[in-house]
């Protein structure tokens, strides 16, 4: 979980404008590179539909790990790899060393190597380091950040399979996209000495925003791959989300409004004028000028796959979802409708999550979500 950090802002795509179209911004740091035969598109071509291990080696009290059983489940449906989210920075020694704990380290090595094996791709990621996000800054920061991967660079370093790093999971606040440009690059030259080959993942700043795609810079490295969040339309995916604040614990919008009856709100949560105007759009507006539809993201990904094709450098989306405990219809509507969106632009996705509160598996079942398989899987 985020937790308190997250209070009102989340995932939101803030500050990108509805309709934006993709203009290159050509930032000095970010040259395209035109070829598009590149490791990192071959890469790109193997992370295609991918489920977030989420609430396990992240959680400061996991309480969804991923077995064997599940590793097989994941691949009996179709998944071609995981996102395993690891809190690293939970596990570090003092400094200068900043030795990753061994017993911690094992347990992450169960997954990547059980997983690998079995010939699915595993895209590992940081996720959840504040400091960060507060205090960029700040020299222990970096360095805690350069050792960590150094030393998963070094363990991983002959390991052969679909292994990707993801370098920081949602970068916000403080971590501005212009922030982590530097960052970025002198932690891609870090891991670069160890591990000339290896797939590196990046994202840019306000949670992986799309609308901070423009502010990105990267060095001339053919294996990158960029990858973005979206949670959008988020009053569905994220309605009464005990992370996210009171704009968004309105509960009971469906996907895609209009609602038959229209929904009124709760008076208790006091909704602001900007949430009000989203309802009053919601229970009146049809087709895609309904704000829960997929008009609030299908231009984004379009922007995604312009500005990747434009710069040759593959994107991908490494989380979107919706909760468990959203109106169940809506929710195979808008998984479906999003993960058609995604291919239609040929961007890999990845799910939020496996088996924790946005899951696409029921543990006690053992069986996927009713509809789940068929919205992710189903008809192009
Ligand atoms: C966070 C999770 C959260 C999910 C959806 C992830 O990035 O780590 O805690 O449940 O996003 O909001």
């Amino acid at each position: 979980m985020i937790g308190l950090l997250w209070l009102g802002q989340s995932h939101l795509v803030l500050g990108f404008p509805e309709d934006e179209l993709f203009q290159p911004a050509n930032p000095p740091g970010l040259v395209p590179l035109p070829n598009h035969r590149t490791p990192a598109y071959a890469a790109a071509a193997h992370f295609r539909h991918g489920v977030n291990a989420g609430d396990y080696l992240e959680a400061s009290h996991p309480w969804a790990p991923i077995n064997l059983t599940d590793l097989e489940a994941i691949q009996q449906e179709g998944f071609d790899h995981i996102r395993l989210p690891v809190a690293w920075h939970l596990h570090l020694g003092a400094a200068p060393d900043y030795l990753i704990d061994p017993a911690f380290f094992g347990q992450v090595d169960a997954v990547v190597t059980n997983t690998l094996q079995r010939g699915l791709g595993v895209m590992l990621d940081l996720h959840n380091y504040d400091d960060l996000d507060q205090a960029p800054e700040h020299p222990e920061t970096v360095a805690r950040l350069l050792r960590l991967w150094q030393q998963v660079a070094q363990h991983y370093q002959g390991t052969s399979g679909w292994l990707a790093f993801d370098l920081d999971n949602e970068p916000h606040a403080r971590a501005t996209t212009a922030v982590m440009n530097p960052i970025y690059a002198r932690l891609i030259q870090a891991i670069r000495e160890i591990s000339p080959r290896r797939t590196l993942v990046v994202e840019p700043g306000e949670w992986g925003g799309i609308g901070e795609l423009k502010h990105l810079e990267l060095p001339m490295d053919d294996n990158l791959l960029v990858s973005v969040h979206c949670y959008e339309p988020f009053h569905f995916t994220h309605q009464g989300a005990g992370w996210v604040g009171a704009d968004f614990q309105q509960k009971g919008v469906l996907y895609p409004g209009p609602p038959a009856t229209p929904l009124t709100l709760d008076g208790t949560l006091q909704p602001k004028d900007y949430v009000q105007a989203w309802f009053q759009d919601y229970n009146t507006k049809p087709g895609p000028a309904n704000p829960s539809s997929a008009s609030a993201f299908v231009d984004k990904l379009h922007y995604v796959r312009a500005w990747s094709e434009y710069y040759g450098r593959p994107a991908y989306l490494g989380e979107f979802g919706a909760l468990a405990s959203v109106d169940p219809a809506s929710r195979l509507r808008f998984y479906s409708d999003f993960r058609r969106a995604a291919e239609r632009d040929n961007l890999g996705w990845c799910i939020w999550d496996w088996k924790a509160n946005f899951r696409y598996w029921d543990t006690n079942k053992h069986a996927a979500m009713p509809g789940m398989h068929a919205a992710l899987f189903g008809t192009p």
